[in-house]
């Protein structure tokens, strides 16, 4: 069952239940900005899906709803942000302008988010630096939940990266997917719709294959593209974490028990094309986009997503996550 909610109607409900639950405004209007874009865009296992999280985490105590993230450049080339224990979206608000300017001068510029709890899609922090003529790359690891390829044992998380390259006057090419065959938002859904997820998805409590998306979330997921996507999870542990001086998978996997986030870090690297390859970049690629495009049945990244976005009107939603929302404010 699902009901249609205007994008009005969905930031209405969301900052209300946020505002209910500890957050203070600042929080609650990044966050809100987040989901209703994820909404609009069709991303819907890290939209209102993930408010119900987000909230648990806010009534651990875990997660500071309050947050005032510090954004600092602390080199040419480096942003740091020090998330103060709150959501990413009002950390990645901050930064993100910083690392933009540093790109733009630098060429090159990376800038590492501490003490964050990241719950949402990775699309809205690329595309935002595509919006100054910035390519860029971001990463953010999780709980250990996915095996390295040839292992039974979680390790990584599900470990999300993306990518955006900007197309001056036209929506940018972007992907954001997890490393993990599937993303565990989605095996959730299909846990909760009744659907069965593909074989290689991930294993049973005792190592064999299933479809039954319950029996992987209690056993353990499985790296997309066997030993490559597996390569493609340790590149993102290593940024995220080990690049950042934030936890690993294995360090926060004690730290989802109240069904939120757990705390970790965020690596995002941006880089100006044109500082990079010169003023001619653009011409070059879109000649490059061209030819792809000329190929039947292809379709480029984030096109799927920007077609969703451009749709008038109303959004349908779960009728099952809006019951559960619902109950959380008054
Ligand atoms: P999908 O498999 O749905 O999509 C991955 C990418 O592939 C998208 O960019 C999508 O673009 C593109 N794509 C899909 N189909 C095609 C096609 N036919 N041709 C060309 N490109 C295509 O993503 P996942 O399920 O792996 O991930 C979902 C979300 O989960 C991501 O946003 C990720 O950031 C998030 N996530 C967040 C985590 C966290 O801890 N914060 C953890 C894990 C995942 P398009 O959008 O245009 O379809």
């Amino acid at each position: 069952m699902q009901e249609i909610l205007t994008l009005d109607e969905i930031e209405r409900l969301a900052t209300r239940v946020l505002l209910a639950n500890g957050c203070d405004k600042a929080n609650a209007d990044a966050l809100t900005r987040n989901i209703v874009a994820a909404e609009r865009d069709g991303s819907k296992s890290h939209g209102l899906f993930r408010l119900p999280g987000y909230v648990a985490s806010l009534r651990s105590e875990k997660v500071n709803g309050a947050a005032d993230p510090l954004a600092r450049r602390v080199s040419a080339a480096h942003v740091e942000v020090d998330g103060d224990g709150g959501f990413a979206p009002v950390a990645l608000e901050r930064g993100i302008p910083l690392l933009a300017d540093a790109a733009e001068e630098q060429g090159v510029a990376a800038m590492t988010i501490r003490d964050t709890y990241h719950f949402a899609a990775l699309w809205p922090e690329t595309e935002a630096l595509t919006e100054r003529n910035l390519a860029a790359i971001a990463c953010v690891n999780y709980a250990a939940v996915v095996a390295p390829f040839g292992g039974r044992q979680p390790l990584f998380g599900t470990n999300p990266i993306s990518f955006a390259w900007p197309r001056p006057g036209k929506d940018p090419v972007v992907f954001d997917m997890a490393t993990a065959a599937m993303a565990q938002g989605e095996i959730q859904v299909a846990a909760r719709d009744g659907d069965e997820v593909p074989i290689g998805t991930g294993l049973d409590r005792d190592g064999n294959e299933t479809t039954d998306p319950g029996e992987v979330l209690s056993g353990v997921q499985l790296p997309f593209g066997g030993h490559k996507g597996s390569a493609i999870a340790l590149m993102v542990e290593l940024l995220a974490a080990g690049a950042t001086g934030e936890f690993f998978s294995t360090e926060a996997a004690a730290d989802i028990g109240d069904g939120g986030p757990p705390r970790g870090g965020e690596f995002v690297i941006a880089l100006s094309p044109e500082r990079l390859a010169g003023k001619a970049w653009v011409e070059r690629c879109e000649r490059f986009f061209a030819s792809f495009l000329d190929v039947d049945g292809a379709r480029l990244p984030g096109a799927g997503r920007h077609r969703l976005r451009a749709q008038s009107g109303g959004r349908m939603v779960s009728s099952i996550v809006l019951e559960q929302i619902r109950k959380l404010s008054p």
